[in-house]
């Protein structure tokens, strides 16, 4: 059945146009709702998965317009997927989102001058190319090098400016001194039996922020047998699009990384960065309605892992336990990990590996830290809440490292643990097992 009443208005609308199974299949049970971070916060329905979803149906049913009320509900929800763990109807939450950020964006619910510029700017433009990206990490990493940054924190001058923009000040993430492309060559080959030959993704914020994450995964998958492609030049994944209304720009990233990664020339095809790996895996969604590109993404997707999934797969290799320093360790699950991927036991089998690591559990392990993409940016008063919520949590453990699978989330955290001053290393799973493997010869 299609969505659509009688004389509900004929414009193209993203969520009227959905197929009506996915918009219907909320049963109103409500068990979502204690695992939601916003209802948590606020206790209103409007802000609970349950509320939010019946926005959306009504939307379908050509009930309601988007409106600016609705546009601001779709933008304070952080997109965690919490719901879809918890919803006994299996509930896509992750479709619904998506289609209804593109109808804000596609009625101009939200539109403004100001706000249309930095998202052309920002998303469509920065975020359309690596190149550019990259360029403006070159320029933020001489502006810290230089010590301009510390300069201009120190000063004072930050006082008197506006407070968002003293706000997006403190958000400047610290710039790799090289990215992916300086750190790893374009084919490692496997530094024992080769078993298998993999793509390395490497990301378009992980790449300036984390390359050394990227360097860090490509020797613990020759560690384990396999030949690793990463070609120099890569194409962002088209989540940031996707998560924030851009579905057509969302279409055209996947299609140029499914040429650039012809899926039946690898084993598999490595992401290591949990909210894109979440995207990456649902090409097959995203073009489904594309004759030259339909098959293909389907077996994108099912050669697509996350770097713990794929090790625990293949049989990981544990490092030998020389000179392996006593370590305790804490786990914070990335949302686009736990709850889109569904990946929670492979990266503690990973991190419990690493000979003389003692893992000790995160209390809220799978609570979103307010990272959410661009959420930390756009929604700073509640990104701030779910920080000051996980930070408390981490000093709880008492452990000194803390380990997370996503760019975001490391970002947002460290700048929460920098401004309380913790003595807590923030770290991704992979590189305390490329220590390992280091220390071992
Ligand atoms: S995605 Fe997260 S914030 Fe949004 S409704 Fe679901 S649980 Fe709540
Ligand atoms: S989304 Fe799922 S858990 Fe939440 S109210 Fe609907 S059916 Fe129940």
């Amino acid at each position: 059945m299609k969505a659509g009443s009688p004389g509900a208005p004929a414009r193209h609308s993203q969520l009227r146009d959905l197929d009506y199974s996915i918009v219907q299949q909320c049963m109103n049970c409500g068990l979502c709702l204690p695992t939601c971070p916003t209802y948590d916060a606020t206790k209103l329905e409007r802000h609970s998965p349950r509320g939010r979803i019946a926005l959306m149906r009504s939307i379908a049913d050509g009930q309601l317009e988007a409106t600016r009320v609705f546009g601001e509900e779709m933008y304070f929800c952080l997109g965690c997927l919490a719901c879809m763990t918890a919803c006994p109807a299996g509930v896509n939450y992750a479709e619904l989102f998506e289609h209804a950020r593109a109808e804000v964006e596609e009625s101009g619910a939200l539109a403004t001058p100001q706000r249309n510029l930095i998202r052309a700017a920002a998303i469509r433009w920065l975020f359309g190319e690596l190149g550019r990206l990259q360029w403006l990490g070159a320029a933020i990493r001489l502006y810290q090098q230089l010590g301009l940054q510390t300069l201009l924190r120190r000063s004072g001058v930050l006082r008197w400016m506006p407070q968002r923009l003293r706000e997006l000040e403190a958000l400047t993430p610290a710039i790799q001194p090289q990215f992916s492309a300086d750190l790893i060559a374009p084919f490692t080959p496997a530094a024992r039996e080769r078993k298998y030959r993999v793509a390395l993704l490497t990301g378009c914020a992980q790449d300036i922020m984390f390359s050394d994450v990227n360097r860090d995964t490509a020797e613990v998958l020759a560690c384990n047998g396999c030949d690793v492609v990463t070609p120099p030049q890569q194409h962002c994944c088209g989540s940031l699009h996707a998560h924030n209304g851009e579905l057509a720009q969302a279409r055209d990233l996947a299609r140029r990384n499914i040429d650039q990664f012809p899926p039946d020339r690898f084993d598999a095809i490595i992401s290591n960065a949990g909210g894109c790996g979440s995207h990456l895996r649902h090409y097959g969604t995203l073009l489904a309605g594309e004759p030259a590109y339909a098959a293909r993404a389907r077996q994108w997707d099912a050669k697509l892992k996350d770097i713990h999934e794929w090790l625990v797969q293949i049989g990981l290799q544990p490092p030998p336990p020389l000179d392996a320093p006593p370590q305790t360790v804490t786990y914070h699950e990335s949302c686009h990990l736990a709850h889109g991927q569904k990946v929670t036991t492979q990266p503690r089998q990973v991190l419990l590996a690493i000979p003389n690591l003692k893992l000790v559990e995160l209390p809220e392990s799978n609570w979103c830290c307010g990272s959410a993409g661009i959420y930390n940016v756009i929604q700073p008063e509640m990104a701030g809440q779910l920080l000051e919520r996980k930070l408390n949590h981490i000093v709880s453990t008492k452990a000194p490292i803390v380990a997370t699978a996503n760019p975001g989330c490391l970002a947002h955290m460290i700048n929460g643990i920098h401004r309380r001053g913790m003595k807590v290393r923030l770290v991704h799973p992979v590189t305390l097992l490329a220590e390992a493997y280091r220390r071992a010869g």
